[in-house]
């Protein structure tokens, strides 16, 4: 018997003939002799329509309870759906947050999962009826409803697949699947059959947000294949799993671009040791993650420290930045968000020299400045103006032959 756990997003559950179109497919799947555990994110819309509700009244609400509020999203459209598959003749349950005992750390509106217990699953499963849980979130050991991050339904989906070892997981989305770049950008951009853990990694967190990154994280540790695909066709989406070794790999398999990063740049820093551990140490403190990290050379004992985040954080770290920048006797802090991460991807980079440095005459080309750099094994990024972020995409795509 093969175990599936499908996860249909905001849009594929976004109203209620989207709802019942849901129910057929699980209920196909189940025809066609497969175990189905459904996850299922918030109606399109919902969460920002529940997160404005909140900071309308507050400028900065308080998390634990923005958590109990976004959660509802979801409670929603489990029960919406629970009941359309029980009126097509299919048993199901919802399963909510304490129910499904996914439990978490305590950190509000990006909680981590700590552990899954698989029984609540088994025992709906076995009692013959499916399983149908709201996605996004858990609670914590105190009993508190905590929420996974924005998307992340996608986490909860490969979790609870990791639990139950399930064959594969599949996550339904208003796309088909994943592109060598957004063809909302480029009009040349090509549907991938497969793409590996790793380069996926580097694609979801660079902001081709069709996934989760956590997700992936957690379906690499886990073996669990994920098949992206549109909940709007019958057709294949992009596989996400192990790499290919008996494949030659390409050089680059697609560009991202992230507009969702701040540039924070920190002046006359003491230029003495611990300083920059004390910057980072306090952001990290406060949960908020660094990417791109530049020191330029000291003059006067004192240098300058530029560094990137995201724009979820900005509020947080210009207190953190401003109040630390006081405490060690530095100059002022400076957010700038105008502008943009551009990479290529690619598992193929591992094994070919010279990319970074064709990446960067194809920008200088265009007469693109490249602000900032960073690379891992099979990426390179480079952070440039906001406006130029598009162009440098079609560059990119075009200029090593992913069109
Ligand atoms: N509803 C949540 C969000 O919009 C979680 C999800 O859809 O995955 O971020
Ligand atoms: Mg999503």
């Amino acid at each position: 018997m093969t175990l599936i756990v499908q996860k249909y997003g905001g849009t594929s559950v976004g109203t209620l003939e989207r709802i019942r179109a849901v129910a057929e497919r699980v209920s196909a799947s189940r025809a066609q002799g497969n175990d189905v555990v459904v996850v299922v994110s918030a109606m399109a819309g919902e969460t920002n329509r529940l997160l404005g509700l909140g900071k309308e009244l507050s400028k900065r609400p308080s998390e634990r309870e923005m958590d109990s509020l976004v959660a509802t999203g979801e409670q929603v459209s489990a029960a919406l759906l629970a009941i359309a598959l029980s009126e097509r003749g299919v048993p199901a349950r919802s399963l909510v947050g304490h129910q499904t005992r996914i439990f978490t750390d305590g950190v509000y509106t990006k909680a981590r999962i700590r552990t899954i217990d698989d029984a609540p699953f088994r025992s709906t499963i076995n009692a013959g009826a499916v399983p149908v849980v709201a996605g996004f979130q858990g609670v914590d050991a105190e009993g508190n409803i905590t929420t996974l991050g924005r998307g992340g339904s996608d986490t909860t989906g490969v979790a609870i697949a990791a639990a139950l070892k399930a064959d594969v997981c599949e996550i339904y989305t208003d796309v088909d699947g994943i592109f060598t770049t957004d063809p909302n950008i480029c009009k040349e951009a090509r549907k991938l059959d497969r793409i590996t853990f790793e380069e996926m990694l580097e694609l979801a967190s660079l902001g081709a947000k069709v996934l989760q990154i956590r997700s992936v994280e957690i379906a690499m540790k886990y073996g669990i294949p994920i098949h992206l695909r549109s909940s709007f066709s019958d057709s294949q989406g992009t596989i996400v799993g192990a790499e290919d070794k008996s494949l030659e790999s390409v050089v680059v398999t697609g560009v991202a671009c992230d507009k969702n990063d701040v540039k924070v740049t920190m002046r006359e820093l003491p230029d003495k040791p611990g300083i920059v551990a004390r910057v980072f140490g306090s952001l990290a403190d406060n949960n908020i993650s660094v990417d791109m990290i530049i020191q330029t050379e000291p003059r006067g004992g004192k240098a300058d420290l530029t560094f990137t985040v995201t724009h979820s954080d900005l509020a947080r770290t210009k207190d953190v930045t401003e109040r630390v920048a006081r405490e060690i006797g530095a100059g002022e802090v400076k957010l700038h968000d105008d502008v943009a991460k551009v990479s290529i991807v690619g598992a193929g980079m591992r094994s070919h020299s010279g990319v970074a440095a064709k990446m960067f005459r194809m920008l200088a080309d265009q007469k693109i400045n490249i602000q900032a750099i960073t690379t891992s094994e099979i990426r390179v990024s480079c952070l440039i103006d906001k406006k130029e972020a598009d162009q440098a995409v079609r560059t990119l795509h075009n200029g090593f032959g992913l069109g």
